[in-house]
């Protein structure tokens, strides 16, 4: 059976300079590895038309997506990081390995959707210093290496509520209210108001409500432009995974050497 992974990188996670604690040396070593094994970076688009059944004009048995959460300027902007100096950002990253390798590479960039929520996040969890702004998204998805998609009208992040916890969060989204707010709100502001395409969504912290995968998804996905969900469970991606359901691997979280991801790669 083919199956194939999808990797989710962090690109706020800057915690020093090594792979271990800094998701821009990881993936940048990880495309290298991605190329030494032969494998191909191929879209989530065109992963998940392998899945729905379509044709697709790439080698799905060898190849491997990318995803990233959040949407910082980390994602796009070269940052000089004040702690741990200049740090490349995803985007550009993806660009030196095309331009060195001749590969095609592309990125699926979920991003965090509220501008109110954004600048309330850049205070609370990056140094407050307005890197967390989307100047970029038109640019990033114009590109053809980094598209736009959804990760929550805010995240329903623990900053913004007491006594909340980082396991509840995104469960708490489970009735028709909560759910137009964090998902039909998103896509409006993506899709209408900056025209960009959005059709993918990624639970923040890969959780999720019961009522939001098995209810408001199935029936108000096509309402709102959406057609796939993911979470963060560590598996591949198979023709059988559920939709609404689709898992990806997360940096530093189920791996943290690169012999690790080798193992995951190697397992496809
Ligand atoms: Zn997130």
């Amino acid at each position: 059976m083919v199956e194939v992974p999808i990797l989710t990188y962090h690109s706020n996670n800057v915690l020093g300079n090594a792979y271990h604690n800094n998701d821009h040396v990881a993936l940048a070593a990880d495309l290298k590895l991605i190329e030494k094994l032969g494998l191909q970076v191929i879209s989530l688009d065109q992963l998940m038309q392998w899945h729905q059944g379509q044709a697709v004009d790439v080698n799905v048995e060898h190849a491997v997506v990318l995803t990233c959460d959040d949407g910082s300027w980390f994602d796009y902007h070269d940052i000089e990081h004040p702690h741990f100096g200049l740090q490349r950002s995803f985007f550009n990253i993806l660009k030196d390995h095309q331009q060195a390798t001749g590969s095609k590479v592309h990125i699926s960039s979920f991003v965090i959707v509220s501008p109110e929520g954004r600048e309330e996040l850049d205070k609370t969890c990056l140094a407050g210093l307005g890197w967390w702004k989307d100047d970029w998204w038109q640019k990033a998805q114009a590109s053809g290496v980094m598209a736009i998609e959804n990760h929550s009208w805010d995240h329903n992040h623990v900053t913004f509520h007491r006594d909340f916890s980082r396991e509840k969060s995104f469960r708490e989204v489970n009735d028709a209210p909560s759910c137009d707010h964090q998902l039909q709100q998103s896509q409006e502001y993506l899709n209408q108001t900056l025209n960009l395409k959005s059709r993918y969504f990624a639970y923040p912290y890969g959780n999720f409500s019961d009522y939001l995968k098995t209810q408001y998804l199935p029936q108000n996905a096509e309402k709102i432009g959406l057609k796939a969900a993911f979470t963060t469970e560590p598996s591949h991606v198979s023709k059988d995974s559920d939709i609404w359901a689709i898992p990806r691997y997360v940096c530093g979280e189920h791996w943290q050497k690169i012999d690790q991801l080798e193992g995951i790669l190697k397992s496809s």
